[in-house]
Order: structure tokens, then C-alpha cells, then sequence
């Protein structure tokens, strides 16, 4: 499914990110206040605009609102960080992504409203630290195309049913990998088929991209 993204500041985390997202066929918007910087990524993204993201009304024109996600990848100045996840947070922008590059940070942006946020440099070095402790652990699937793992609200006719009860993986060919009790703030990992499935749950699911859009309009 196309997505429309938008990803402001194009630095080292912004500009790879961006064009990544390009080549995997969504439509992006990258904006930055260094013109350099713009004309570096120019080709790599759907289109690309300079502007001073600290100024909401030069994001105005841009209509972020309309976007599925905009990233904020601003991370060495952080007065700018978070004044640009505030101006986004405010034009309605369902989803905001917001860099970090300290706890501290990461604490404040999400003070401000932002939904998810990246610590890019202490996650690589975790995965680094884990890749040398142990190189044997396996590093990603490899996906076949048409495969997807997924967090899924449950579907109100989920709601106070066992997975054996469901039998997802006989009807559908989903497997629940994991379970987010949100309410609880604690992940069960590969829940067992006793596992009762409550409101408050988000459920991880790997299975048929079809299969798991179904799942995925019922719990709309
Ligand atoms: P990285 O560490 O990933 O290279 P940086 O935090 O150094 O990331 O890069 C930030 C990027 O954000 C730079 O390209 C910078 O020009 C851009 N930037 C900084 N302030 C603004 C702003 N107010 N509006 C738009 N882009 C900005």
C-alpha cells in the first residue's frame, strides 16, 4: 500500500531515510532549511522543498496534515527538534516520528505529543553489541514478498475469546507472535493458545499481507 510520508531535516538519519522509503514505493516529501541539503536528496524522493520547519507557516503550504507519518529528524539542535515536532504535533498530523539523540530528549518529545521516537544511535549500538556477543543470532527474516508481521487492535469479535478459540492460523494463516497488554504495560511473547484476548490488547501478527488487512479493516 502507497503511503505518503513527509521527513524533515535531510542529515545523515533523514536523508537515508527518505530516499528509503522512495525505493520501497511510497511517495516523500523531504524538507530542509539547507538548500545543499535538498539538492542532495532531489532524485531520491518524490520531491523535495527548502524550508524553515521552526516557522509554521511555511509548513502551512505543504499540508502535512494529509500525510500518514511525518519524521522529524532533526536531532543536533535541540531547540529546533522540538519546536518543529510542536508545530507538526499542531497542524493535526496523526502520526509525528521524532529523532532523539539523548533520553532526555527522547523524554521531551514525547512530553510534546510525539508518537514515536528513534533513538538511531543507541539502537544501532545495541544491535551492534548484540551482533558481536552473539553473531550467530539471526539478524532479520528473510520475507518472502507478500508476507507481513503487523500490531493489530483485535477486532471486537476477538475480544474475550482464547487464540485456540480463534484458530487464526487455521483459518487465516496468521500466527499471534506476541501480545502488547497495554493495559498492563507488559508483551507476552509467543502467547500460548489459553491466552484470552482483552480490549486493551494490540496483538503482533505474522501472516498473509491479505489476510492481515482484513484483520486489520475488522478492527477499524
Ligand atoms: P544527522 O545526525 O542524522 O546527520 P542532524 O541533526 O545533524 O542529523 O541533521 C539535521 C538536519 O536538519 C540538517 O540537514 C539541518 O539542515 C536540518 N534542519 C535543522 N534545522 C531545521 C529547520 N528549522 N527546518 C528544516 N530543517 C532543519
Amino acid at each position: 500500500m502507497k503511503k505518503q510520508f513527509a521527513v524533515i531535516g535531510l542529515g545523515n538519519f533523514g536523508f537515508y531515510l527518505a530516499s528509503g522509503l522512495f525505493q520501497k514505493g511510497h511517495e516523500v516529501l523531504g524538507i530542509d532549511i539547507n538548500p545543499r541539503k535538498v539538492q542532495e536528496v532531489r532524485d531520491k524522493v518524490s520531491s523535495a522543498v527548502i524550508a524553515d520547519a521552526t516557522d509554521p507557516q511555511a509548513l502551512k503550504e505543504l499540508e502535512l496534515e494529509k500525510m500518514d507519518a511525518v519524521v522529524v529528524s532533526i536531532g543536533s539542535m535541540l531547540n529546533s527538534s522540538i519546536l518543529v515536532t510542536l508545530n507538526v504535533k499542531d497542524m493535526g498530523v496523526k502520526r509525528v516520528v521524532a529523532k532523539a539523540v539523548s533520553d532526555a530528549h527522547g523524554r521531551i518529545l514525547q512530553k510534546i505529543g510525539a508518537n514515536e521516537i528513534y533513538f538511531p544511535e543507541k539502537d544501532l549500538a545495541l544491535t551492534a553489541a548484540q551482533r558481536l556477543d552473539n553473531p550467530n543470532v539471526l539478524d532479520y527474516l528473510p520475507f518472502m514478498e507478500g508476507y507481513s508481521i503487523v500490531q493489530s487492535a483485535p477486532p471486537a469479535a476477538f475480544i474475550g475469546k482464547n487464540l485456540i478459540e480463534l484458530n487464526l492460523i487455521n483459518r487465516m494463516g496468521i500466527q499471534v507472535i506476541a501480545v502488547i497488554e497495554s493495559a498492563l504495560n507488559k508483551v507476552v511473547m509467543i502467547p500460548t493458545g489459553h491466552f484470552i484476548v482483552k480490549e486493551s490488547d494490540v496483538l503482533v501478527l505474522l501472516g498473509p499481507d491479505k489476510a492481515l488487512s482484513e484483520i486489520n479493516e475488522r478492527s477499524n
